[in-house]
């Protein structure tokens, strides 16, 4: 029998090729992928109640007899209505589905169902409304939910998975070889579809979850690690020389020992190593990664090669474009910035500058991917904070140049477990130590009565000649009624004691140009309060900000508000950053006020693992891995786990080519087929 994986989709009974399309949306085109295709959450049907026991406003399971089928009836154009009534033995209930004429014809007057929906109880009366329907037999079991798509209903879905199950061969090649199995305590690979699919119990969908968590993590490190192997087969352009002290003479401060050594880790890497260097960069907001960068460019360059140096932001490419312009003033290095928002005439001359290789440095954002992009000898390509670029966005800027050195920086400071997990494929250079003069951002957690006097201490910051920032976590009211917005919140300052000053607002939904104009004018001093969303987490550098303030903070990751936090204390002046929310729970209390008692973003991230799993360090989203499908709420000690299995097993068999890791080998390709970088995993 072929693999599962082989199997078209319209092989099962009631797929044609319309649903085919379907499934297809939903990632799912062979029997094998559908058994993959892993539950949201599950409908407990296994226990059918009576009417007067079902639980107020939630879900549950209802078993009763259909007494009276009221004829449909139009009640306006595109909408029909039914209402059967049912009855348990002992309360009767009226049940009432809106366009649901085929359930008209299957439900039989006198014929016994499970409805699964919320009772509502009028006096005397119960009540419910569009419930699923099944029959009493068939239904009464844990049920699968999956996300679901117009046309495709979770239950049809059910039905395909039920087949697919059927064609599993009575010996499942289980990709996971069976001594790690019974090291770790897993399930096998058989028991493990059957129970996501169809559990007896909730004890059976934690233990096959857990087990796909644990393949799905273990494969993931397989890959990565065999992604940086990959790259280890390529030759790149040597470097003939190391500039770097020349270029520090260039700079208006001494490097601090952590970035000296960076560049130097760099450096090496291109000098001595015959294949491209492929590093990361990992230092906290602050540490002057930027430095790193120019120091980097300017070796490069001077040896003779471009280098491309892309950020995820406009703002932050003007911003680095006129660090790296002033910088290189005297130089004779030419700097060019490439955005969406440059004018199309623009755009051809820089392609030229850059094919005719008149440019030596150009930053910009995702605009360098553009197809039209060439490069006379691109060298070097930096990315920089990396979480916001998929791995196949850096790939295809790194196809521009003849396997260029790469160097990735990032200011999210990840625990160590994690960042060998999700950059597995990278070197790793930490900037661990901050430039001199740096002070604590003080930072306090108030709730909302005491936002008056948090204004007050702005003014005074202000008075003396400082500038805040004003953080809220939406745009537009519209989005979530419980928060505030930064537009009405612009509005509501201009009532109070901040009033008087001039406050301006950033978000991401505005123009490129009108970012800019802000960020220009708060650079520059003619504004004094920036109120934005979480545009400026990333890279914005004003030092003369010294207070931030950080409405519903409960909101966000500690993380996250370290990165926000970031954006003050960047000059030498005091700074603090005030955190506000009326959080009453005694966990979010303490929670933030881990922000309060370090300004450590190791030790924070730490903490934010601990706290809320590695989910928001995960996803494709973030950080350009394959997609985590299963294992985003795992505990650390599975991420442990699963680091140390990759490990024995990379140690013993690199190319996983033994028999016994055929499944991996196959597995992680497939993971990986998704982000287009299979071309390294032979
Ligand atoms: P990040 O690592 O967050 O990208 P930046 O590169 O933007 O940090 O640097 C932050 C600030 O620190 C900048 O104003 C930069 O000029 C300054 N800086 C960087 N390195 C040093 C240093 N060694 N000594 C003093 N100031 C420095
Ligand atoms: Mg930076």
């Amino acid at each position: 029998m072929p693999s599962l994986f082989k199997i078209p989709i319209e092989y099962l009974n009631g797929i044609g090729p319309g649903k085919a399309k379907l499934f297809k949306k939903l990632g799912v085109d062979t029997v094998g992928s559908l058994l993959r295709m892993y539950p949201r959450m599950y409908e407990d049907w296994s226990r059918p109640l009576r009417i007067a026991d079902a639980p107020r406003n939630e879900v549950c399971c209802i078993k009763a007899t259909v007494e009276g089928a009221h004829s449909p009836a139009v009640i306006r154009k595109n909408m029909i209505v039914f209402k059967v009534d049912v009855i348990d033995g002992y309360d009767r209930m009226t049940v009432t589905f809106f366009n649901q004429r085929y359930l008209y014809d299957k439900i039989k007057d006198g014929g016994e169902y499970l409805f699964y929906g919320t009772v509502r109880r009028d006096f005397s009366l119960y009540e419910m409304t569009s419930p699923t329907v099944l029959n009493v037999g068939e239904g009464e079991k844990i049920h699968p939910v999956y996300a679901q798509t117009a046309g495709l209903t979770s239950r049809q879905i059910e039905k395909a998975v039920l087949q697919a199950i059927d064609m599993l061969p009575n010996k499942t090649n289980d990709p996971i070889p069976s001594d790690i199995l019974e090291k770790y305590n897993l399930c096998s690979l058989d028991f493990a579809i059957r129970n996501i699919h169809f559990p007896q119990s909730a004890d059976d969908i934690e233990r096959a979850k857990k087990r796909f968590a644990f393949e799905e993590l273990l494969i993931l490190q397989l890959g990565m690690a065999r992604l940086k192997g990959g790259r280890r087969d390529v030759l790149s352009r040597r470097l003939e020389n190391d500039y770097s002290e020349e270029f520090y003479s260039m700079l208006p401060f001494t490097p601090t020992n952590a970035q000296k050594r960076a560049v130097k880790d760099c450096i090496n890497d291109m000098i001595n190593c015959p294949y491209p260097m492929n590093r990361l960069i990992q230092g906290d907001v602050g540490s002057g990664k930027t430095a790193v960068a120019a120091a980097v460019c300017y070796t490069v360059v001077k040896n003779g090669g471009q280098c491309a140096f892309m950020v995820p932001t406009e703002v932050l490419a003007q911003q680095h474009y006129k660090s790296f312009s002033d910088l290189f003033e005297d130089s004779g290095i030419t700097v060019g910035i490439l955005t969406g928002s440059v004018s199309a005439a623009k755009k051809r001359e820089i392609y030229r500058k850059l094919s005719e290789g008149e440019t030596d440095i150009i930053i910009g954002t995702h605009a360098l991917i553009s197809e039209n992009v060439e490069f006379d000898r691109l060298n070097l390509v930096i990315t920089d904070e990396q979480h916001r670029f998929g791995v196949s966005q850096r790939a295809a800027l790194i196809s521009k140049g003849d396997s260029p050195h790469i160097l990735v920086m990032s200011a999210t400071p990840i625990p160590r477990t994690l960042a060998l997990m999700i950059y597995g494929d990278l070197d790793l250079s930490v900037l661990d130590e901050m430039p001199p003069g740096r002070r604590r951002i003080d930072t306090f957690l108030i709730d909302g009565s005491k936002r008056e006097r948090a204004y007050n201490f702005l003014r005074k910051q202000i008075e003396s000649g400082s500038q805040c920032y004003i953080v809220c976590p939406l745009v537009e009211q519209n989005e979530d009624m419980n928060l505030i917005s930064a537009e009405e919140y612009v509005e509501n300052l201009k009532e109070t004691v901040l009033g008087e000053y001039r406050i301006s607002l950033l978000h991401g939904k505005m123009k490129s140009s009108e970012k800019e104009s802000v960020m220009n004018d708060f650079e520059s001093g003619k504004t004094d309060i920036l109120v934005s969303t979480t545009v400026i987490e990333v890279g914005i550098n004003v030092p003369n900000a010294t207070v931030m303030l950080i409405e519903n903070a409960e909101r966000f990751g500690l993380s996250q508000l370290h990165q926000l936090r970031g954006r003050v204390g960047r000059g030498n002046i005091k700074s603090y950053c005030i955190l506000v929310s009326d959080i009453n729970s005694k966990a979010g209390t303490e929670r933030l006020n881990v922000m309060c008692h370090t300004n450590d973003g190791f030790k924070i991230a730490d903490e934010d693992l601990r706290l809320r799993g590695p989910g928001d360090f995960f996803g494709s989203r973030q950080h350009g891995l394959p997609e985590i499908k299963i294992a985003e709420d795992v505990p650390v000690t599975l991420l442990e786990d699963t680091r140390e299995a990759a490990l024995n097993i990379l140690g013993k068999d690199p190319m996983l080519k033994e028999k016994c890791h055929r499944g991996l080998n196959f597995e992680t390709k497939r993971l990986f087929a998704k982000v287009g970088n299979t071309e390294q995993l032979q």
